[in-house]
This record gives structure tokens, sequence and C-alpha cells, in this order.
């Protein structure tokens, strides 16, 4: 595949490092752009390729119980640059897999500076990449530069690309307490695709509501670096402890305000506030709390929100925060392939679609590049089932999470780590070997291992689908 055009890498990240490696290991001619060190960004420090900004850690490695450990094995199983330098430059770090930034980074600028199918072009793609370029992959992350960023915003429509993210908490569906909490929608309100009971809600009594408030005040926050302070956000989305700090009652007229709702479990008693928590993903799995975008530290987060009642046993699939970040509204502009719909030369990868962390990035960049090439060979690659980490995460971004119109926000749609609660649940609870249903902690364990022995294997049947057969070459 020598003569035929190269295909453009934009951003030498951790997605765009990914997606390179696999286009050129797959034979194709790749020009990776990457602008440092002519132009940095805030937070990156050298010139290498897939430097690590802030933690050095891909978390978890556990690929039976945790779901990013479970993406990992499956980006080791389809040939991930990125995981073979992280394999090869871990330092210890119990069970995550931590490592050495610097050595990280250069093996990888290494690899791809010696790939005979690589140009790396020390460059900004300062506006929409030329109409020449076929087939581009788009993955300039969180710190797009602001041209290109300026460019894409007006393909897409401002409203579509966001430079800060407000993210409220998500909580898995089946940690919440309903003997507590209810269903019901403010006024019993249907609104679009809805049946009248689309929110759960979590009331709280005065002396409850005080206690949280407080906390809320109380609690230890993360600051803002100077380069994020300047960035404007606060329309809309402002943190609730900001909120409570504004004054006792101020939160229980806003997000948390108790009308409209009647709890079934004791009809006569008038909350004196409300958490309401909205379906988040299309499989019903995941639910976030409406309005509760917060700056809180993620520990301070999971002990003051297990005090509100129906939540005391919540798990949650993320924590909330207030990022610099820009990302686009993926369900709605990608396609399952990961093309812009309005201009499908143009493939995402990376943070930039709305998925969250380093390996989540690099996961997205490395199924782009597949994309990719399958399209420059003439073959269209099956959807990954969303049964797999990979898939899962996927198919969250080009659609599987739910806007929410009617909460009068344009848009709900807010990065996402891989994680347990985008998975299709089991078609059958885990049983012990006595055929017994299980509960608590060991119902956990093997809910995880059935999820991931379920990966496993459909994960293995789309590799051999994919796969072309050595008589099919001949
Ligand atoms: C400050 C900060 C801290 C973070 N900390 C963590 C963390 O601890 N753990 C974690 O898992 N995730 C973290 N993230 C989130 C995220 O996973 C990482 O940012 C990750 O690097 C995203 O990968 P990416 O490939 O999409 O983008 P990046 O790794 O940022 O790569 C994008 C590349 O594109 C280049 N570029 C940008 N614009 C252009 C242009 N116009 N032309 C050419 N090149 C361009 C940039 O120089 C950069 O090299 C953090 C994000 C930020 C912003």
């Amino acid at each position: 595949m020598s003569g035929s055009a190269p295909i453009h890498v934009i951003g030498g990240g951790l997605a765009g490092s990914e997606a390179a490696w696999q286009l050129a290991e797959r034979g194709h001619p790749v020009v990776l752009h990457e602008m440092r060190p002519r132009r940095g960004t805030d937070a990156h420090q050298t010139d290498g390729l897939a430097e690590l900004v802030c933690s050095n850690s891909f978390r978890s490695d556990d690929a039976n119980g945790n779901a990013v450990g479970l993406l990992h094995q499956e980006m080791r199983s389809l040939g991930s640059l990125i995981m073979r330098a992280g394999d090869a430059h871990q330092v210890p770090a119990g069970g995550a897999l931590a490592v050495d930034r610097d050595d990280f980074s250069q093996s990888v600028t290494r690899a791809l500076a010696a790939h005979p199918n690589v140009t790396l072009a020390r460059e900004e793609v300062d506006g929409l990449p030329p109409a020449a370029w076929e087939r581009v992959i788009v993955a300039t992350g969180p710190l797009t530069s602001p041209a290109l960023a300026a460019a894409i915003g007006a393909l897409t429509g401002t409203q579509s690309l966001a430079f800060f993210d407000a993210i409220a908490p998500i909580v898995h569906r089946d940690s919440i307490d309903l003997g507590k909490a209810w269903f019901q929608s403010r006024y019993d309100k249907a609104g679009p695709g809805g049946t009248g009971a689309d929110y759960i809600n979590c009331p709280l009594d005065r002396e409850q509501y005080d206690a949280f408030i407080q906390a809320l005040i109380d609690g230890e926050k993360a600051s803002f670096k100077e380069w994020e302070a300047t960035t404007p956000y606060f329309d809309g989305c402002l943190p609730i402890e900001v909120m409570a700090e504004r004054g006792p009652e101020t939160l229980r007229h806003g997000p948390m305000k108790p009308v409209g709702l009647t709890n079934p479990h004791d009809p006569t008693v008038k909350a004196c506030a409300i958490v309401q928590l909205r379906q988040d993903n299309a499989l019903g799995t995941l639910y976030n709390m409406v309005g509760f975008q917060t700056k809180l530290r993620h520990a301070e987060q999971v002990r003051i929100f297990r005090t509100i009642p129906g939540l005391e046993n919540a798990e949650f699939a993320r924590l909330g925060g207030l990022h610099r970040n820009t990302y686009l509204d993926s369900p709605r502009l990608l396609d399952a392939t990961l093309r812009l719909k309005a201009e499908p030369r143009l493939r995402f990868a990376g943070q930039i679609t709305g998925c969250e962390g380093y390996v989540e990035s690099a996961a997205i960049g490395l199924m782009a590049g597949r994309f990719a090439a399958a399209e420059a060979e003439g073959r269209t690659l099956p959807p990954l089932p969303q049964t797999t980490a990979l898939g899962a995460l996927i198919a969250h971004i080009t659609g599987g999470h739910i806007a929410a119109e009617d909460q009068g926000a344009p848009r709900s749609f807010q990065p996402m780590n891989v994680n347990f609660g985008l998975f299709p649940p089991l078609a059958q609870a885990p049983r012990n070997e006595t055929g017994r249903r299980l509960r608590g902690p060991e119902k956990a364990v093997l809910k995880k291992r059935a999820i991931t022995d379920r990966a496993r294997a459909d994960l293995a049947g789309w590799i051999d689908a994919t796969t072309p057969s050595p008589l099919a070459a001949e």
C-alpha cells in the first residue's frame, strides 16, 4: 500500500500515536502531525509523543474485576503500541499499571519515528485539513490548539464543541435504594420519549438538608489551574458547593427543588429538598445526579453524597468535576466508526470524542486507526460487540448516551471513563455452584467475572470474523 495516498493523523498524543501505529502496521502510509515543540499547550512539558500530562497511572490492570483492566487486555490483544510501551516501562504500583512517563513517551516516539510507514511532521494544523487530504484522524485532545478548535467549531456548530466539562456524578442504577427513592418525573410530565416516571428521586428532610449544605461548604475542594480559571464556564453550570455558599436555600430553589414530586413511600410527608437522578445511557444502567457538577475532591463526594437517603450504598461510575476540555457532542455528530457525519473524511479519536482518560483515549485511537485502515482497503469492519470494553465505550460515545433536552440544557453529553455500567446487563444473574442466586460482595465479584468472560469470548469472535483467512488471501 506504499503507493496509496497517506492517511493524516493530527495530534501525536495517546490517541494519535496509537491510531498512527495501527495504520502503519496495516501497511498504510501515515503522516502524523504534532505541533509540539513548535507550539506548546498549557499542560504538556516535552516534545515527546504520547506525553502523560498528569498522573503516570493507567489505573487498574485487573482484567477480571475492573473495566479499565479489561480494556488494557483487549488493547494488548489488538496489538496496541501504547500498551506495549506501558508494559515495557511499568513501575511498581500494586494492582495498577503505572509507568515511567519519560521512558514510556520516548519509547512510543522511537517506535513511530522508526516505522517505515510513518512520517512525523512537527507542525500545527491551524484550520480544517486541506481538501486534498482524503482521510484524516483528528486526535488533538482536550487542549486542541485554538485555531483548529475554532475551525471545528465553525464546522460542527459552536453548541457542539465544548471547552469545559461540567460533570455531575454518575451512579450505578442497581446501587440505588428504591426502598427510599422512587421513580417519577416532575409533575408526572412525560416529555419526549419519556413515561412520566423517568427520574429517580431521593428525598431529604430539613435536618438532612441542612447537614448536607454544611458538608458541601466544609468539604475539601480541588483548585482550578491558573489557565482553567480564566476559561469562562459559569453560565448554567455552577458547582453545587458554590451554590451552597451563596445561601442555605439556594439549592432548594435550584437543582434540589422539591416541587411536583410525591414520595410514594410516605405521601403525607413533604420533602424539604429532592435530589433527582436522570437516566444517562440507553441501557438504563447509569443515572446522573442532575445539576450536581462539583469541584469537591473525589473522596469527599463519595462521603457527602452517600448521606443522601437512597444513595447510602451508591456505587459511582464516575465522580463529578469541572475541567478545561475540548470535546464534541459525539453522540449527535459522529457515526458508528467515529466519522463526522457532516464531513466523513474527518474521523475523530481520543478525548476530543468525549471519552476520558489516557487508556480510553488510546483505545479510541486504536479503533479509529483500524476503521480508517479498513475503509482505505475498501472493507467495512463489523461493529465491535457492545459486550466488550472497546465496544461499550464506542457505543456510548456514538449513541449510547441519551441527551436531556428537557432540562433546558442544549447538550448533556459529558466525558466518560470506561466502566461496567456501559456494558449490557448479563442475561442471567450470577449463581453459585448449587444454583442459588448470590448477594453482596460475592455477587459483585462473580458478576464482574461473568461480564469480563463474556467480553473476552465476544472479542475473540470479532477478531476471528475480521481477520482475513490465509486461504482468502491466496
Ligand atoms: C491537565 C490535564 C490533566 C489530565 N490528567 C489525566 C490523568 O492524570 N489521567 C488520565 O487518565 N487522564 C488525564 N487527563 C485526560 C486525558 O486522558 C489526557 O489528556 C489524554 O492525554 C488525552 O489523550 P489525547 O490523545 O486525546 O490528547 P493528548 O494526549 O493531549 O494529545 C493531543 C496532541 O495533539 C497536539 N495538538 C493539539 N492541537 C494540534 C494541532 N492543531 N495541530 C497539531 N497538533 C496538535 C497536542 O500537542 C498533543 O500532543 C488529563 C487532561 C488534562 C487536560
